[in-house]
């Protein structure tokens, strides 16, 4: 079943952000996909700062990942974009990614092929009008009912 949700404008996007960080289950793999602009980072930002990141979210546009310790819980942003090989990742130490209960949201998920962990939950941003639109994939079990509860 595929689901989309209409966000009409920025808040509808942050309110979306923090809707998931609500409904998390303890682990988290989402891909975020979409062009430049479509709003992945503002949802990503919205999220993070909801589990309690407050103000710290940075961008991961230069560093390629940000992590983020959450006390019991580690949170990770990743940002793909100048990546062209997802080899160039061996370096970053992506290991703690993959260790359950990590939250893991990465936009351009593609430029990683490979290198990351299996996804829960893949999010597609695109322009639509001034706002947005967001279809979401669930990918496992954790991903079919966030996509449920995130749908309507
Ligand atoms: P991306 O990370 O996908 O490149 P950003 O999150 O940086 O995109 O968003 C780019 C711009 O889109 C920001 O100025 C943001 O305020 C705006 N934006 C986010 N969501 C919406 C929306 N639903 N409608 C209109 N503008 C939005
Ligand atoms: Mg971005």
């Amino acid at each position: 079943m595929t689901v989309e949700r209409i966000l009409v404008d920025e808040d509808a996007t942050i309110a979306l952000g923090r809707q998931l960080a609500a409904a998390l289950p303890d682990g988290l793999v989402a891909f975020l996909h979409g062009d430049l602009g479509a709003g992945k980072t503002t949802f990503a930002r919205a999220f993070l700062k909801a589990l309690g990141v407050g103000e710290r979210v940075k961008s991961p546009t230069y560093s390629l990942v940000e992590g983020y310790d959450l006390g019991d819980r580690q949170a990770f942003h990743l940002d793909l974009y100048r990546i062209a090989d997802p080899g160039e990742l061996e370096w970053l130490g992506l290991d703690s990614l993959a260790e359950p209960g990590a939250i893991v949201l990465v936009e351009w998920p593609e430029r990683g092929a490979g290198a990351l962990p299996p996804v829960d939950l893949e999010l597609h941003f695109r322009h639509e009008g001034t706002g947005r639109v967001v279809r979401f994939e669930p990918r496992s079990d954790a991903g079919r009912r966030l996509a449920d509860a995130l749908g309507s």
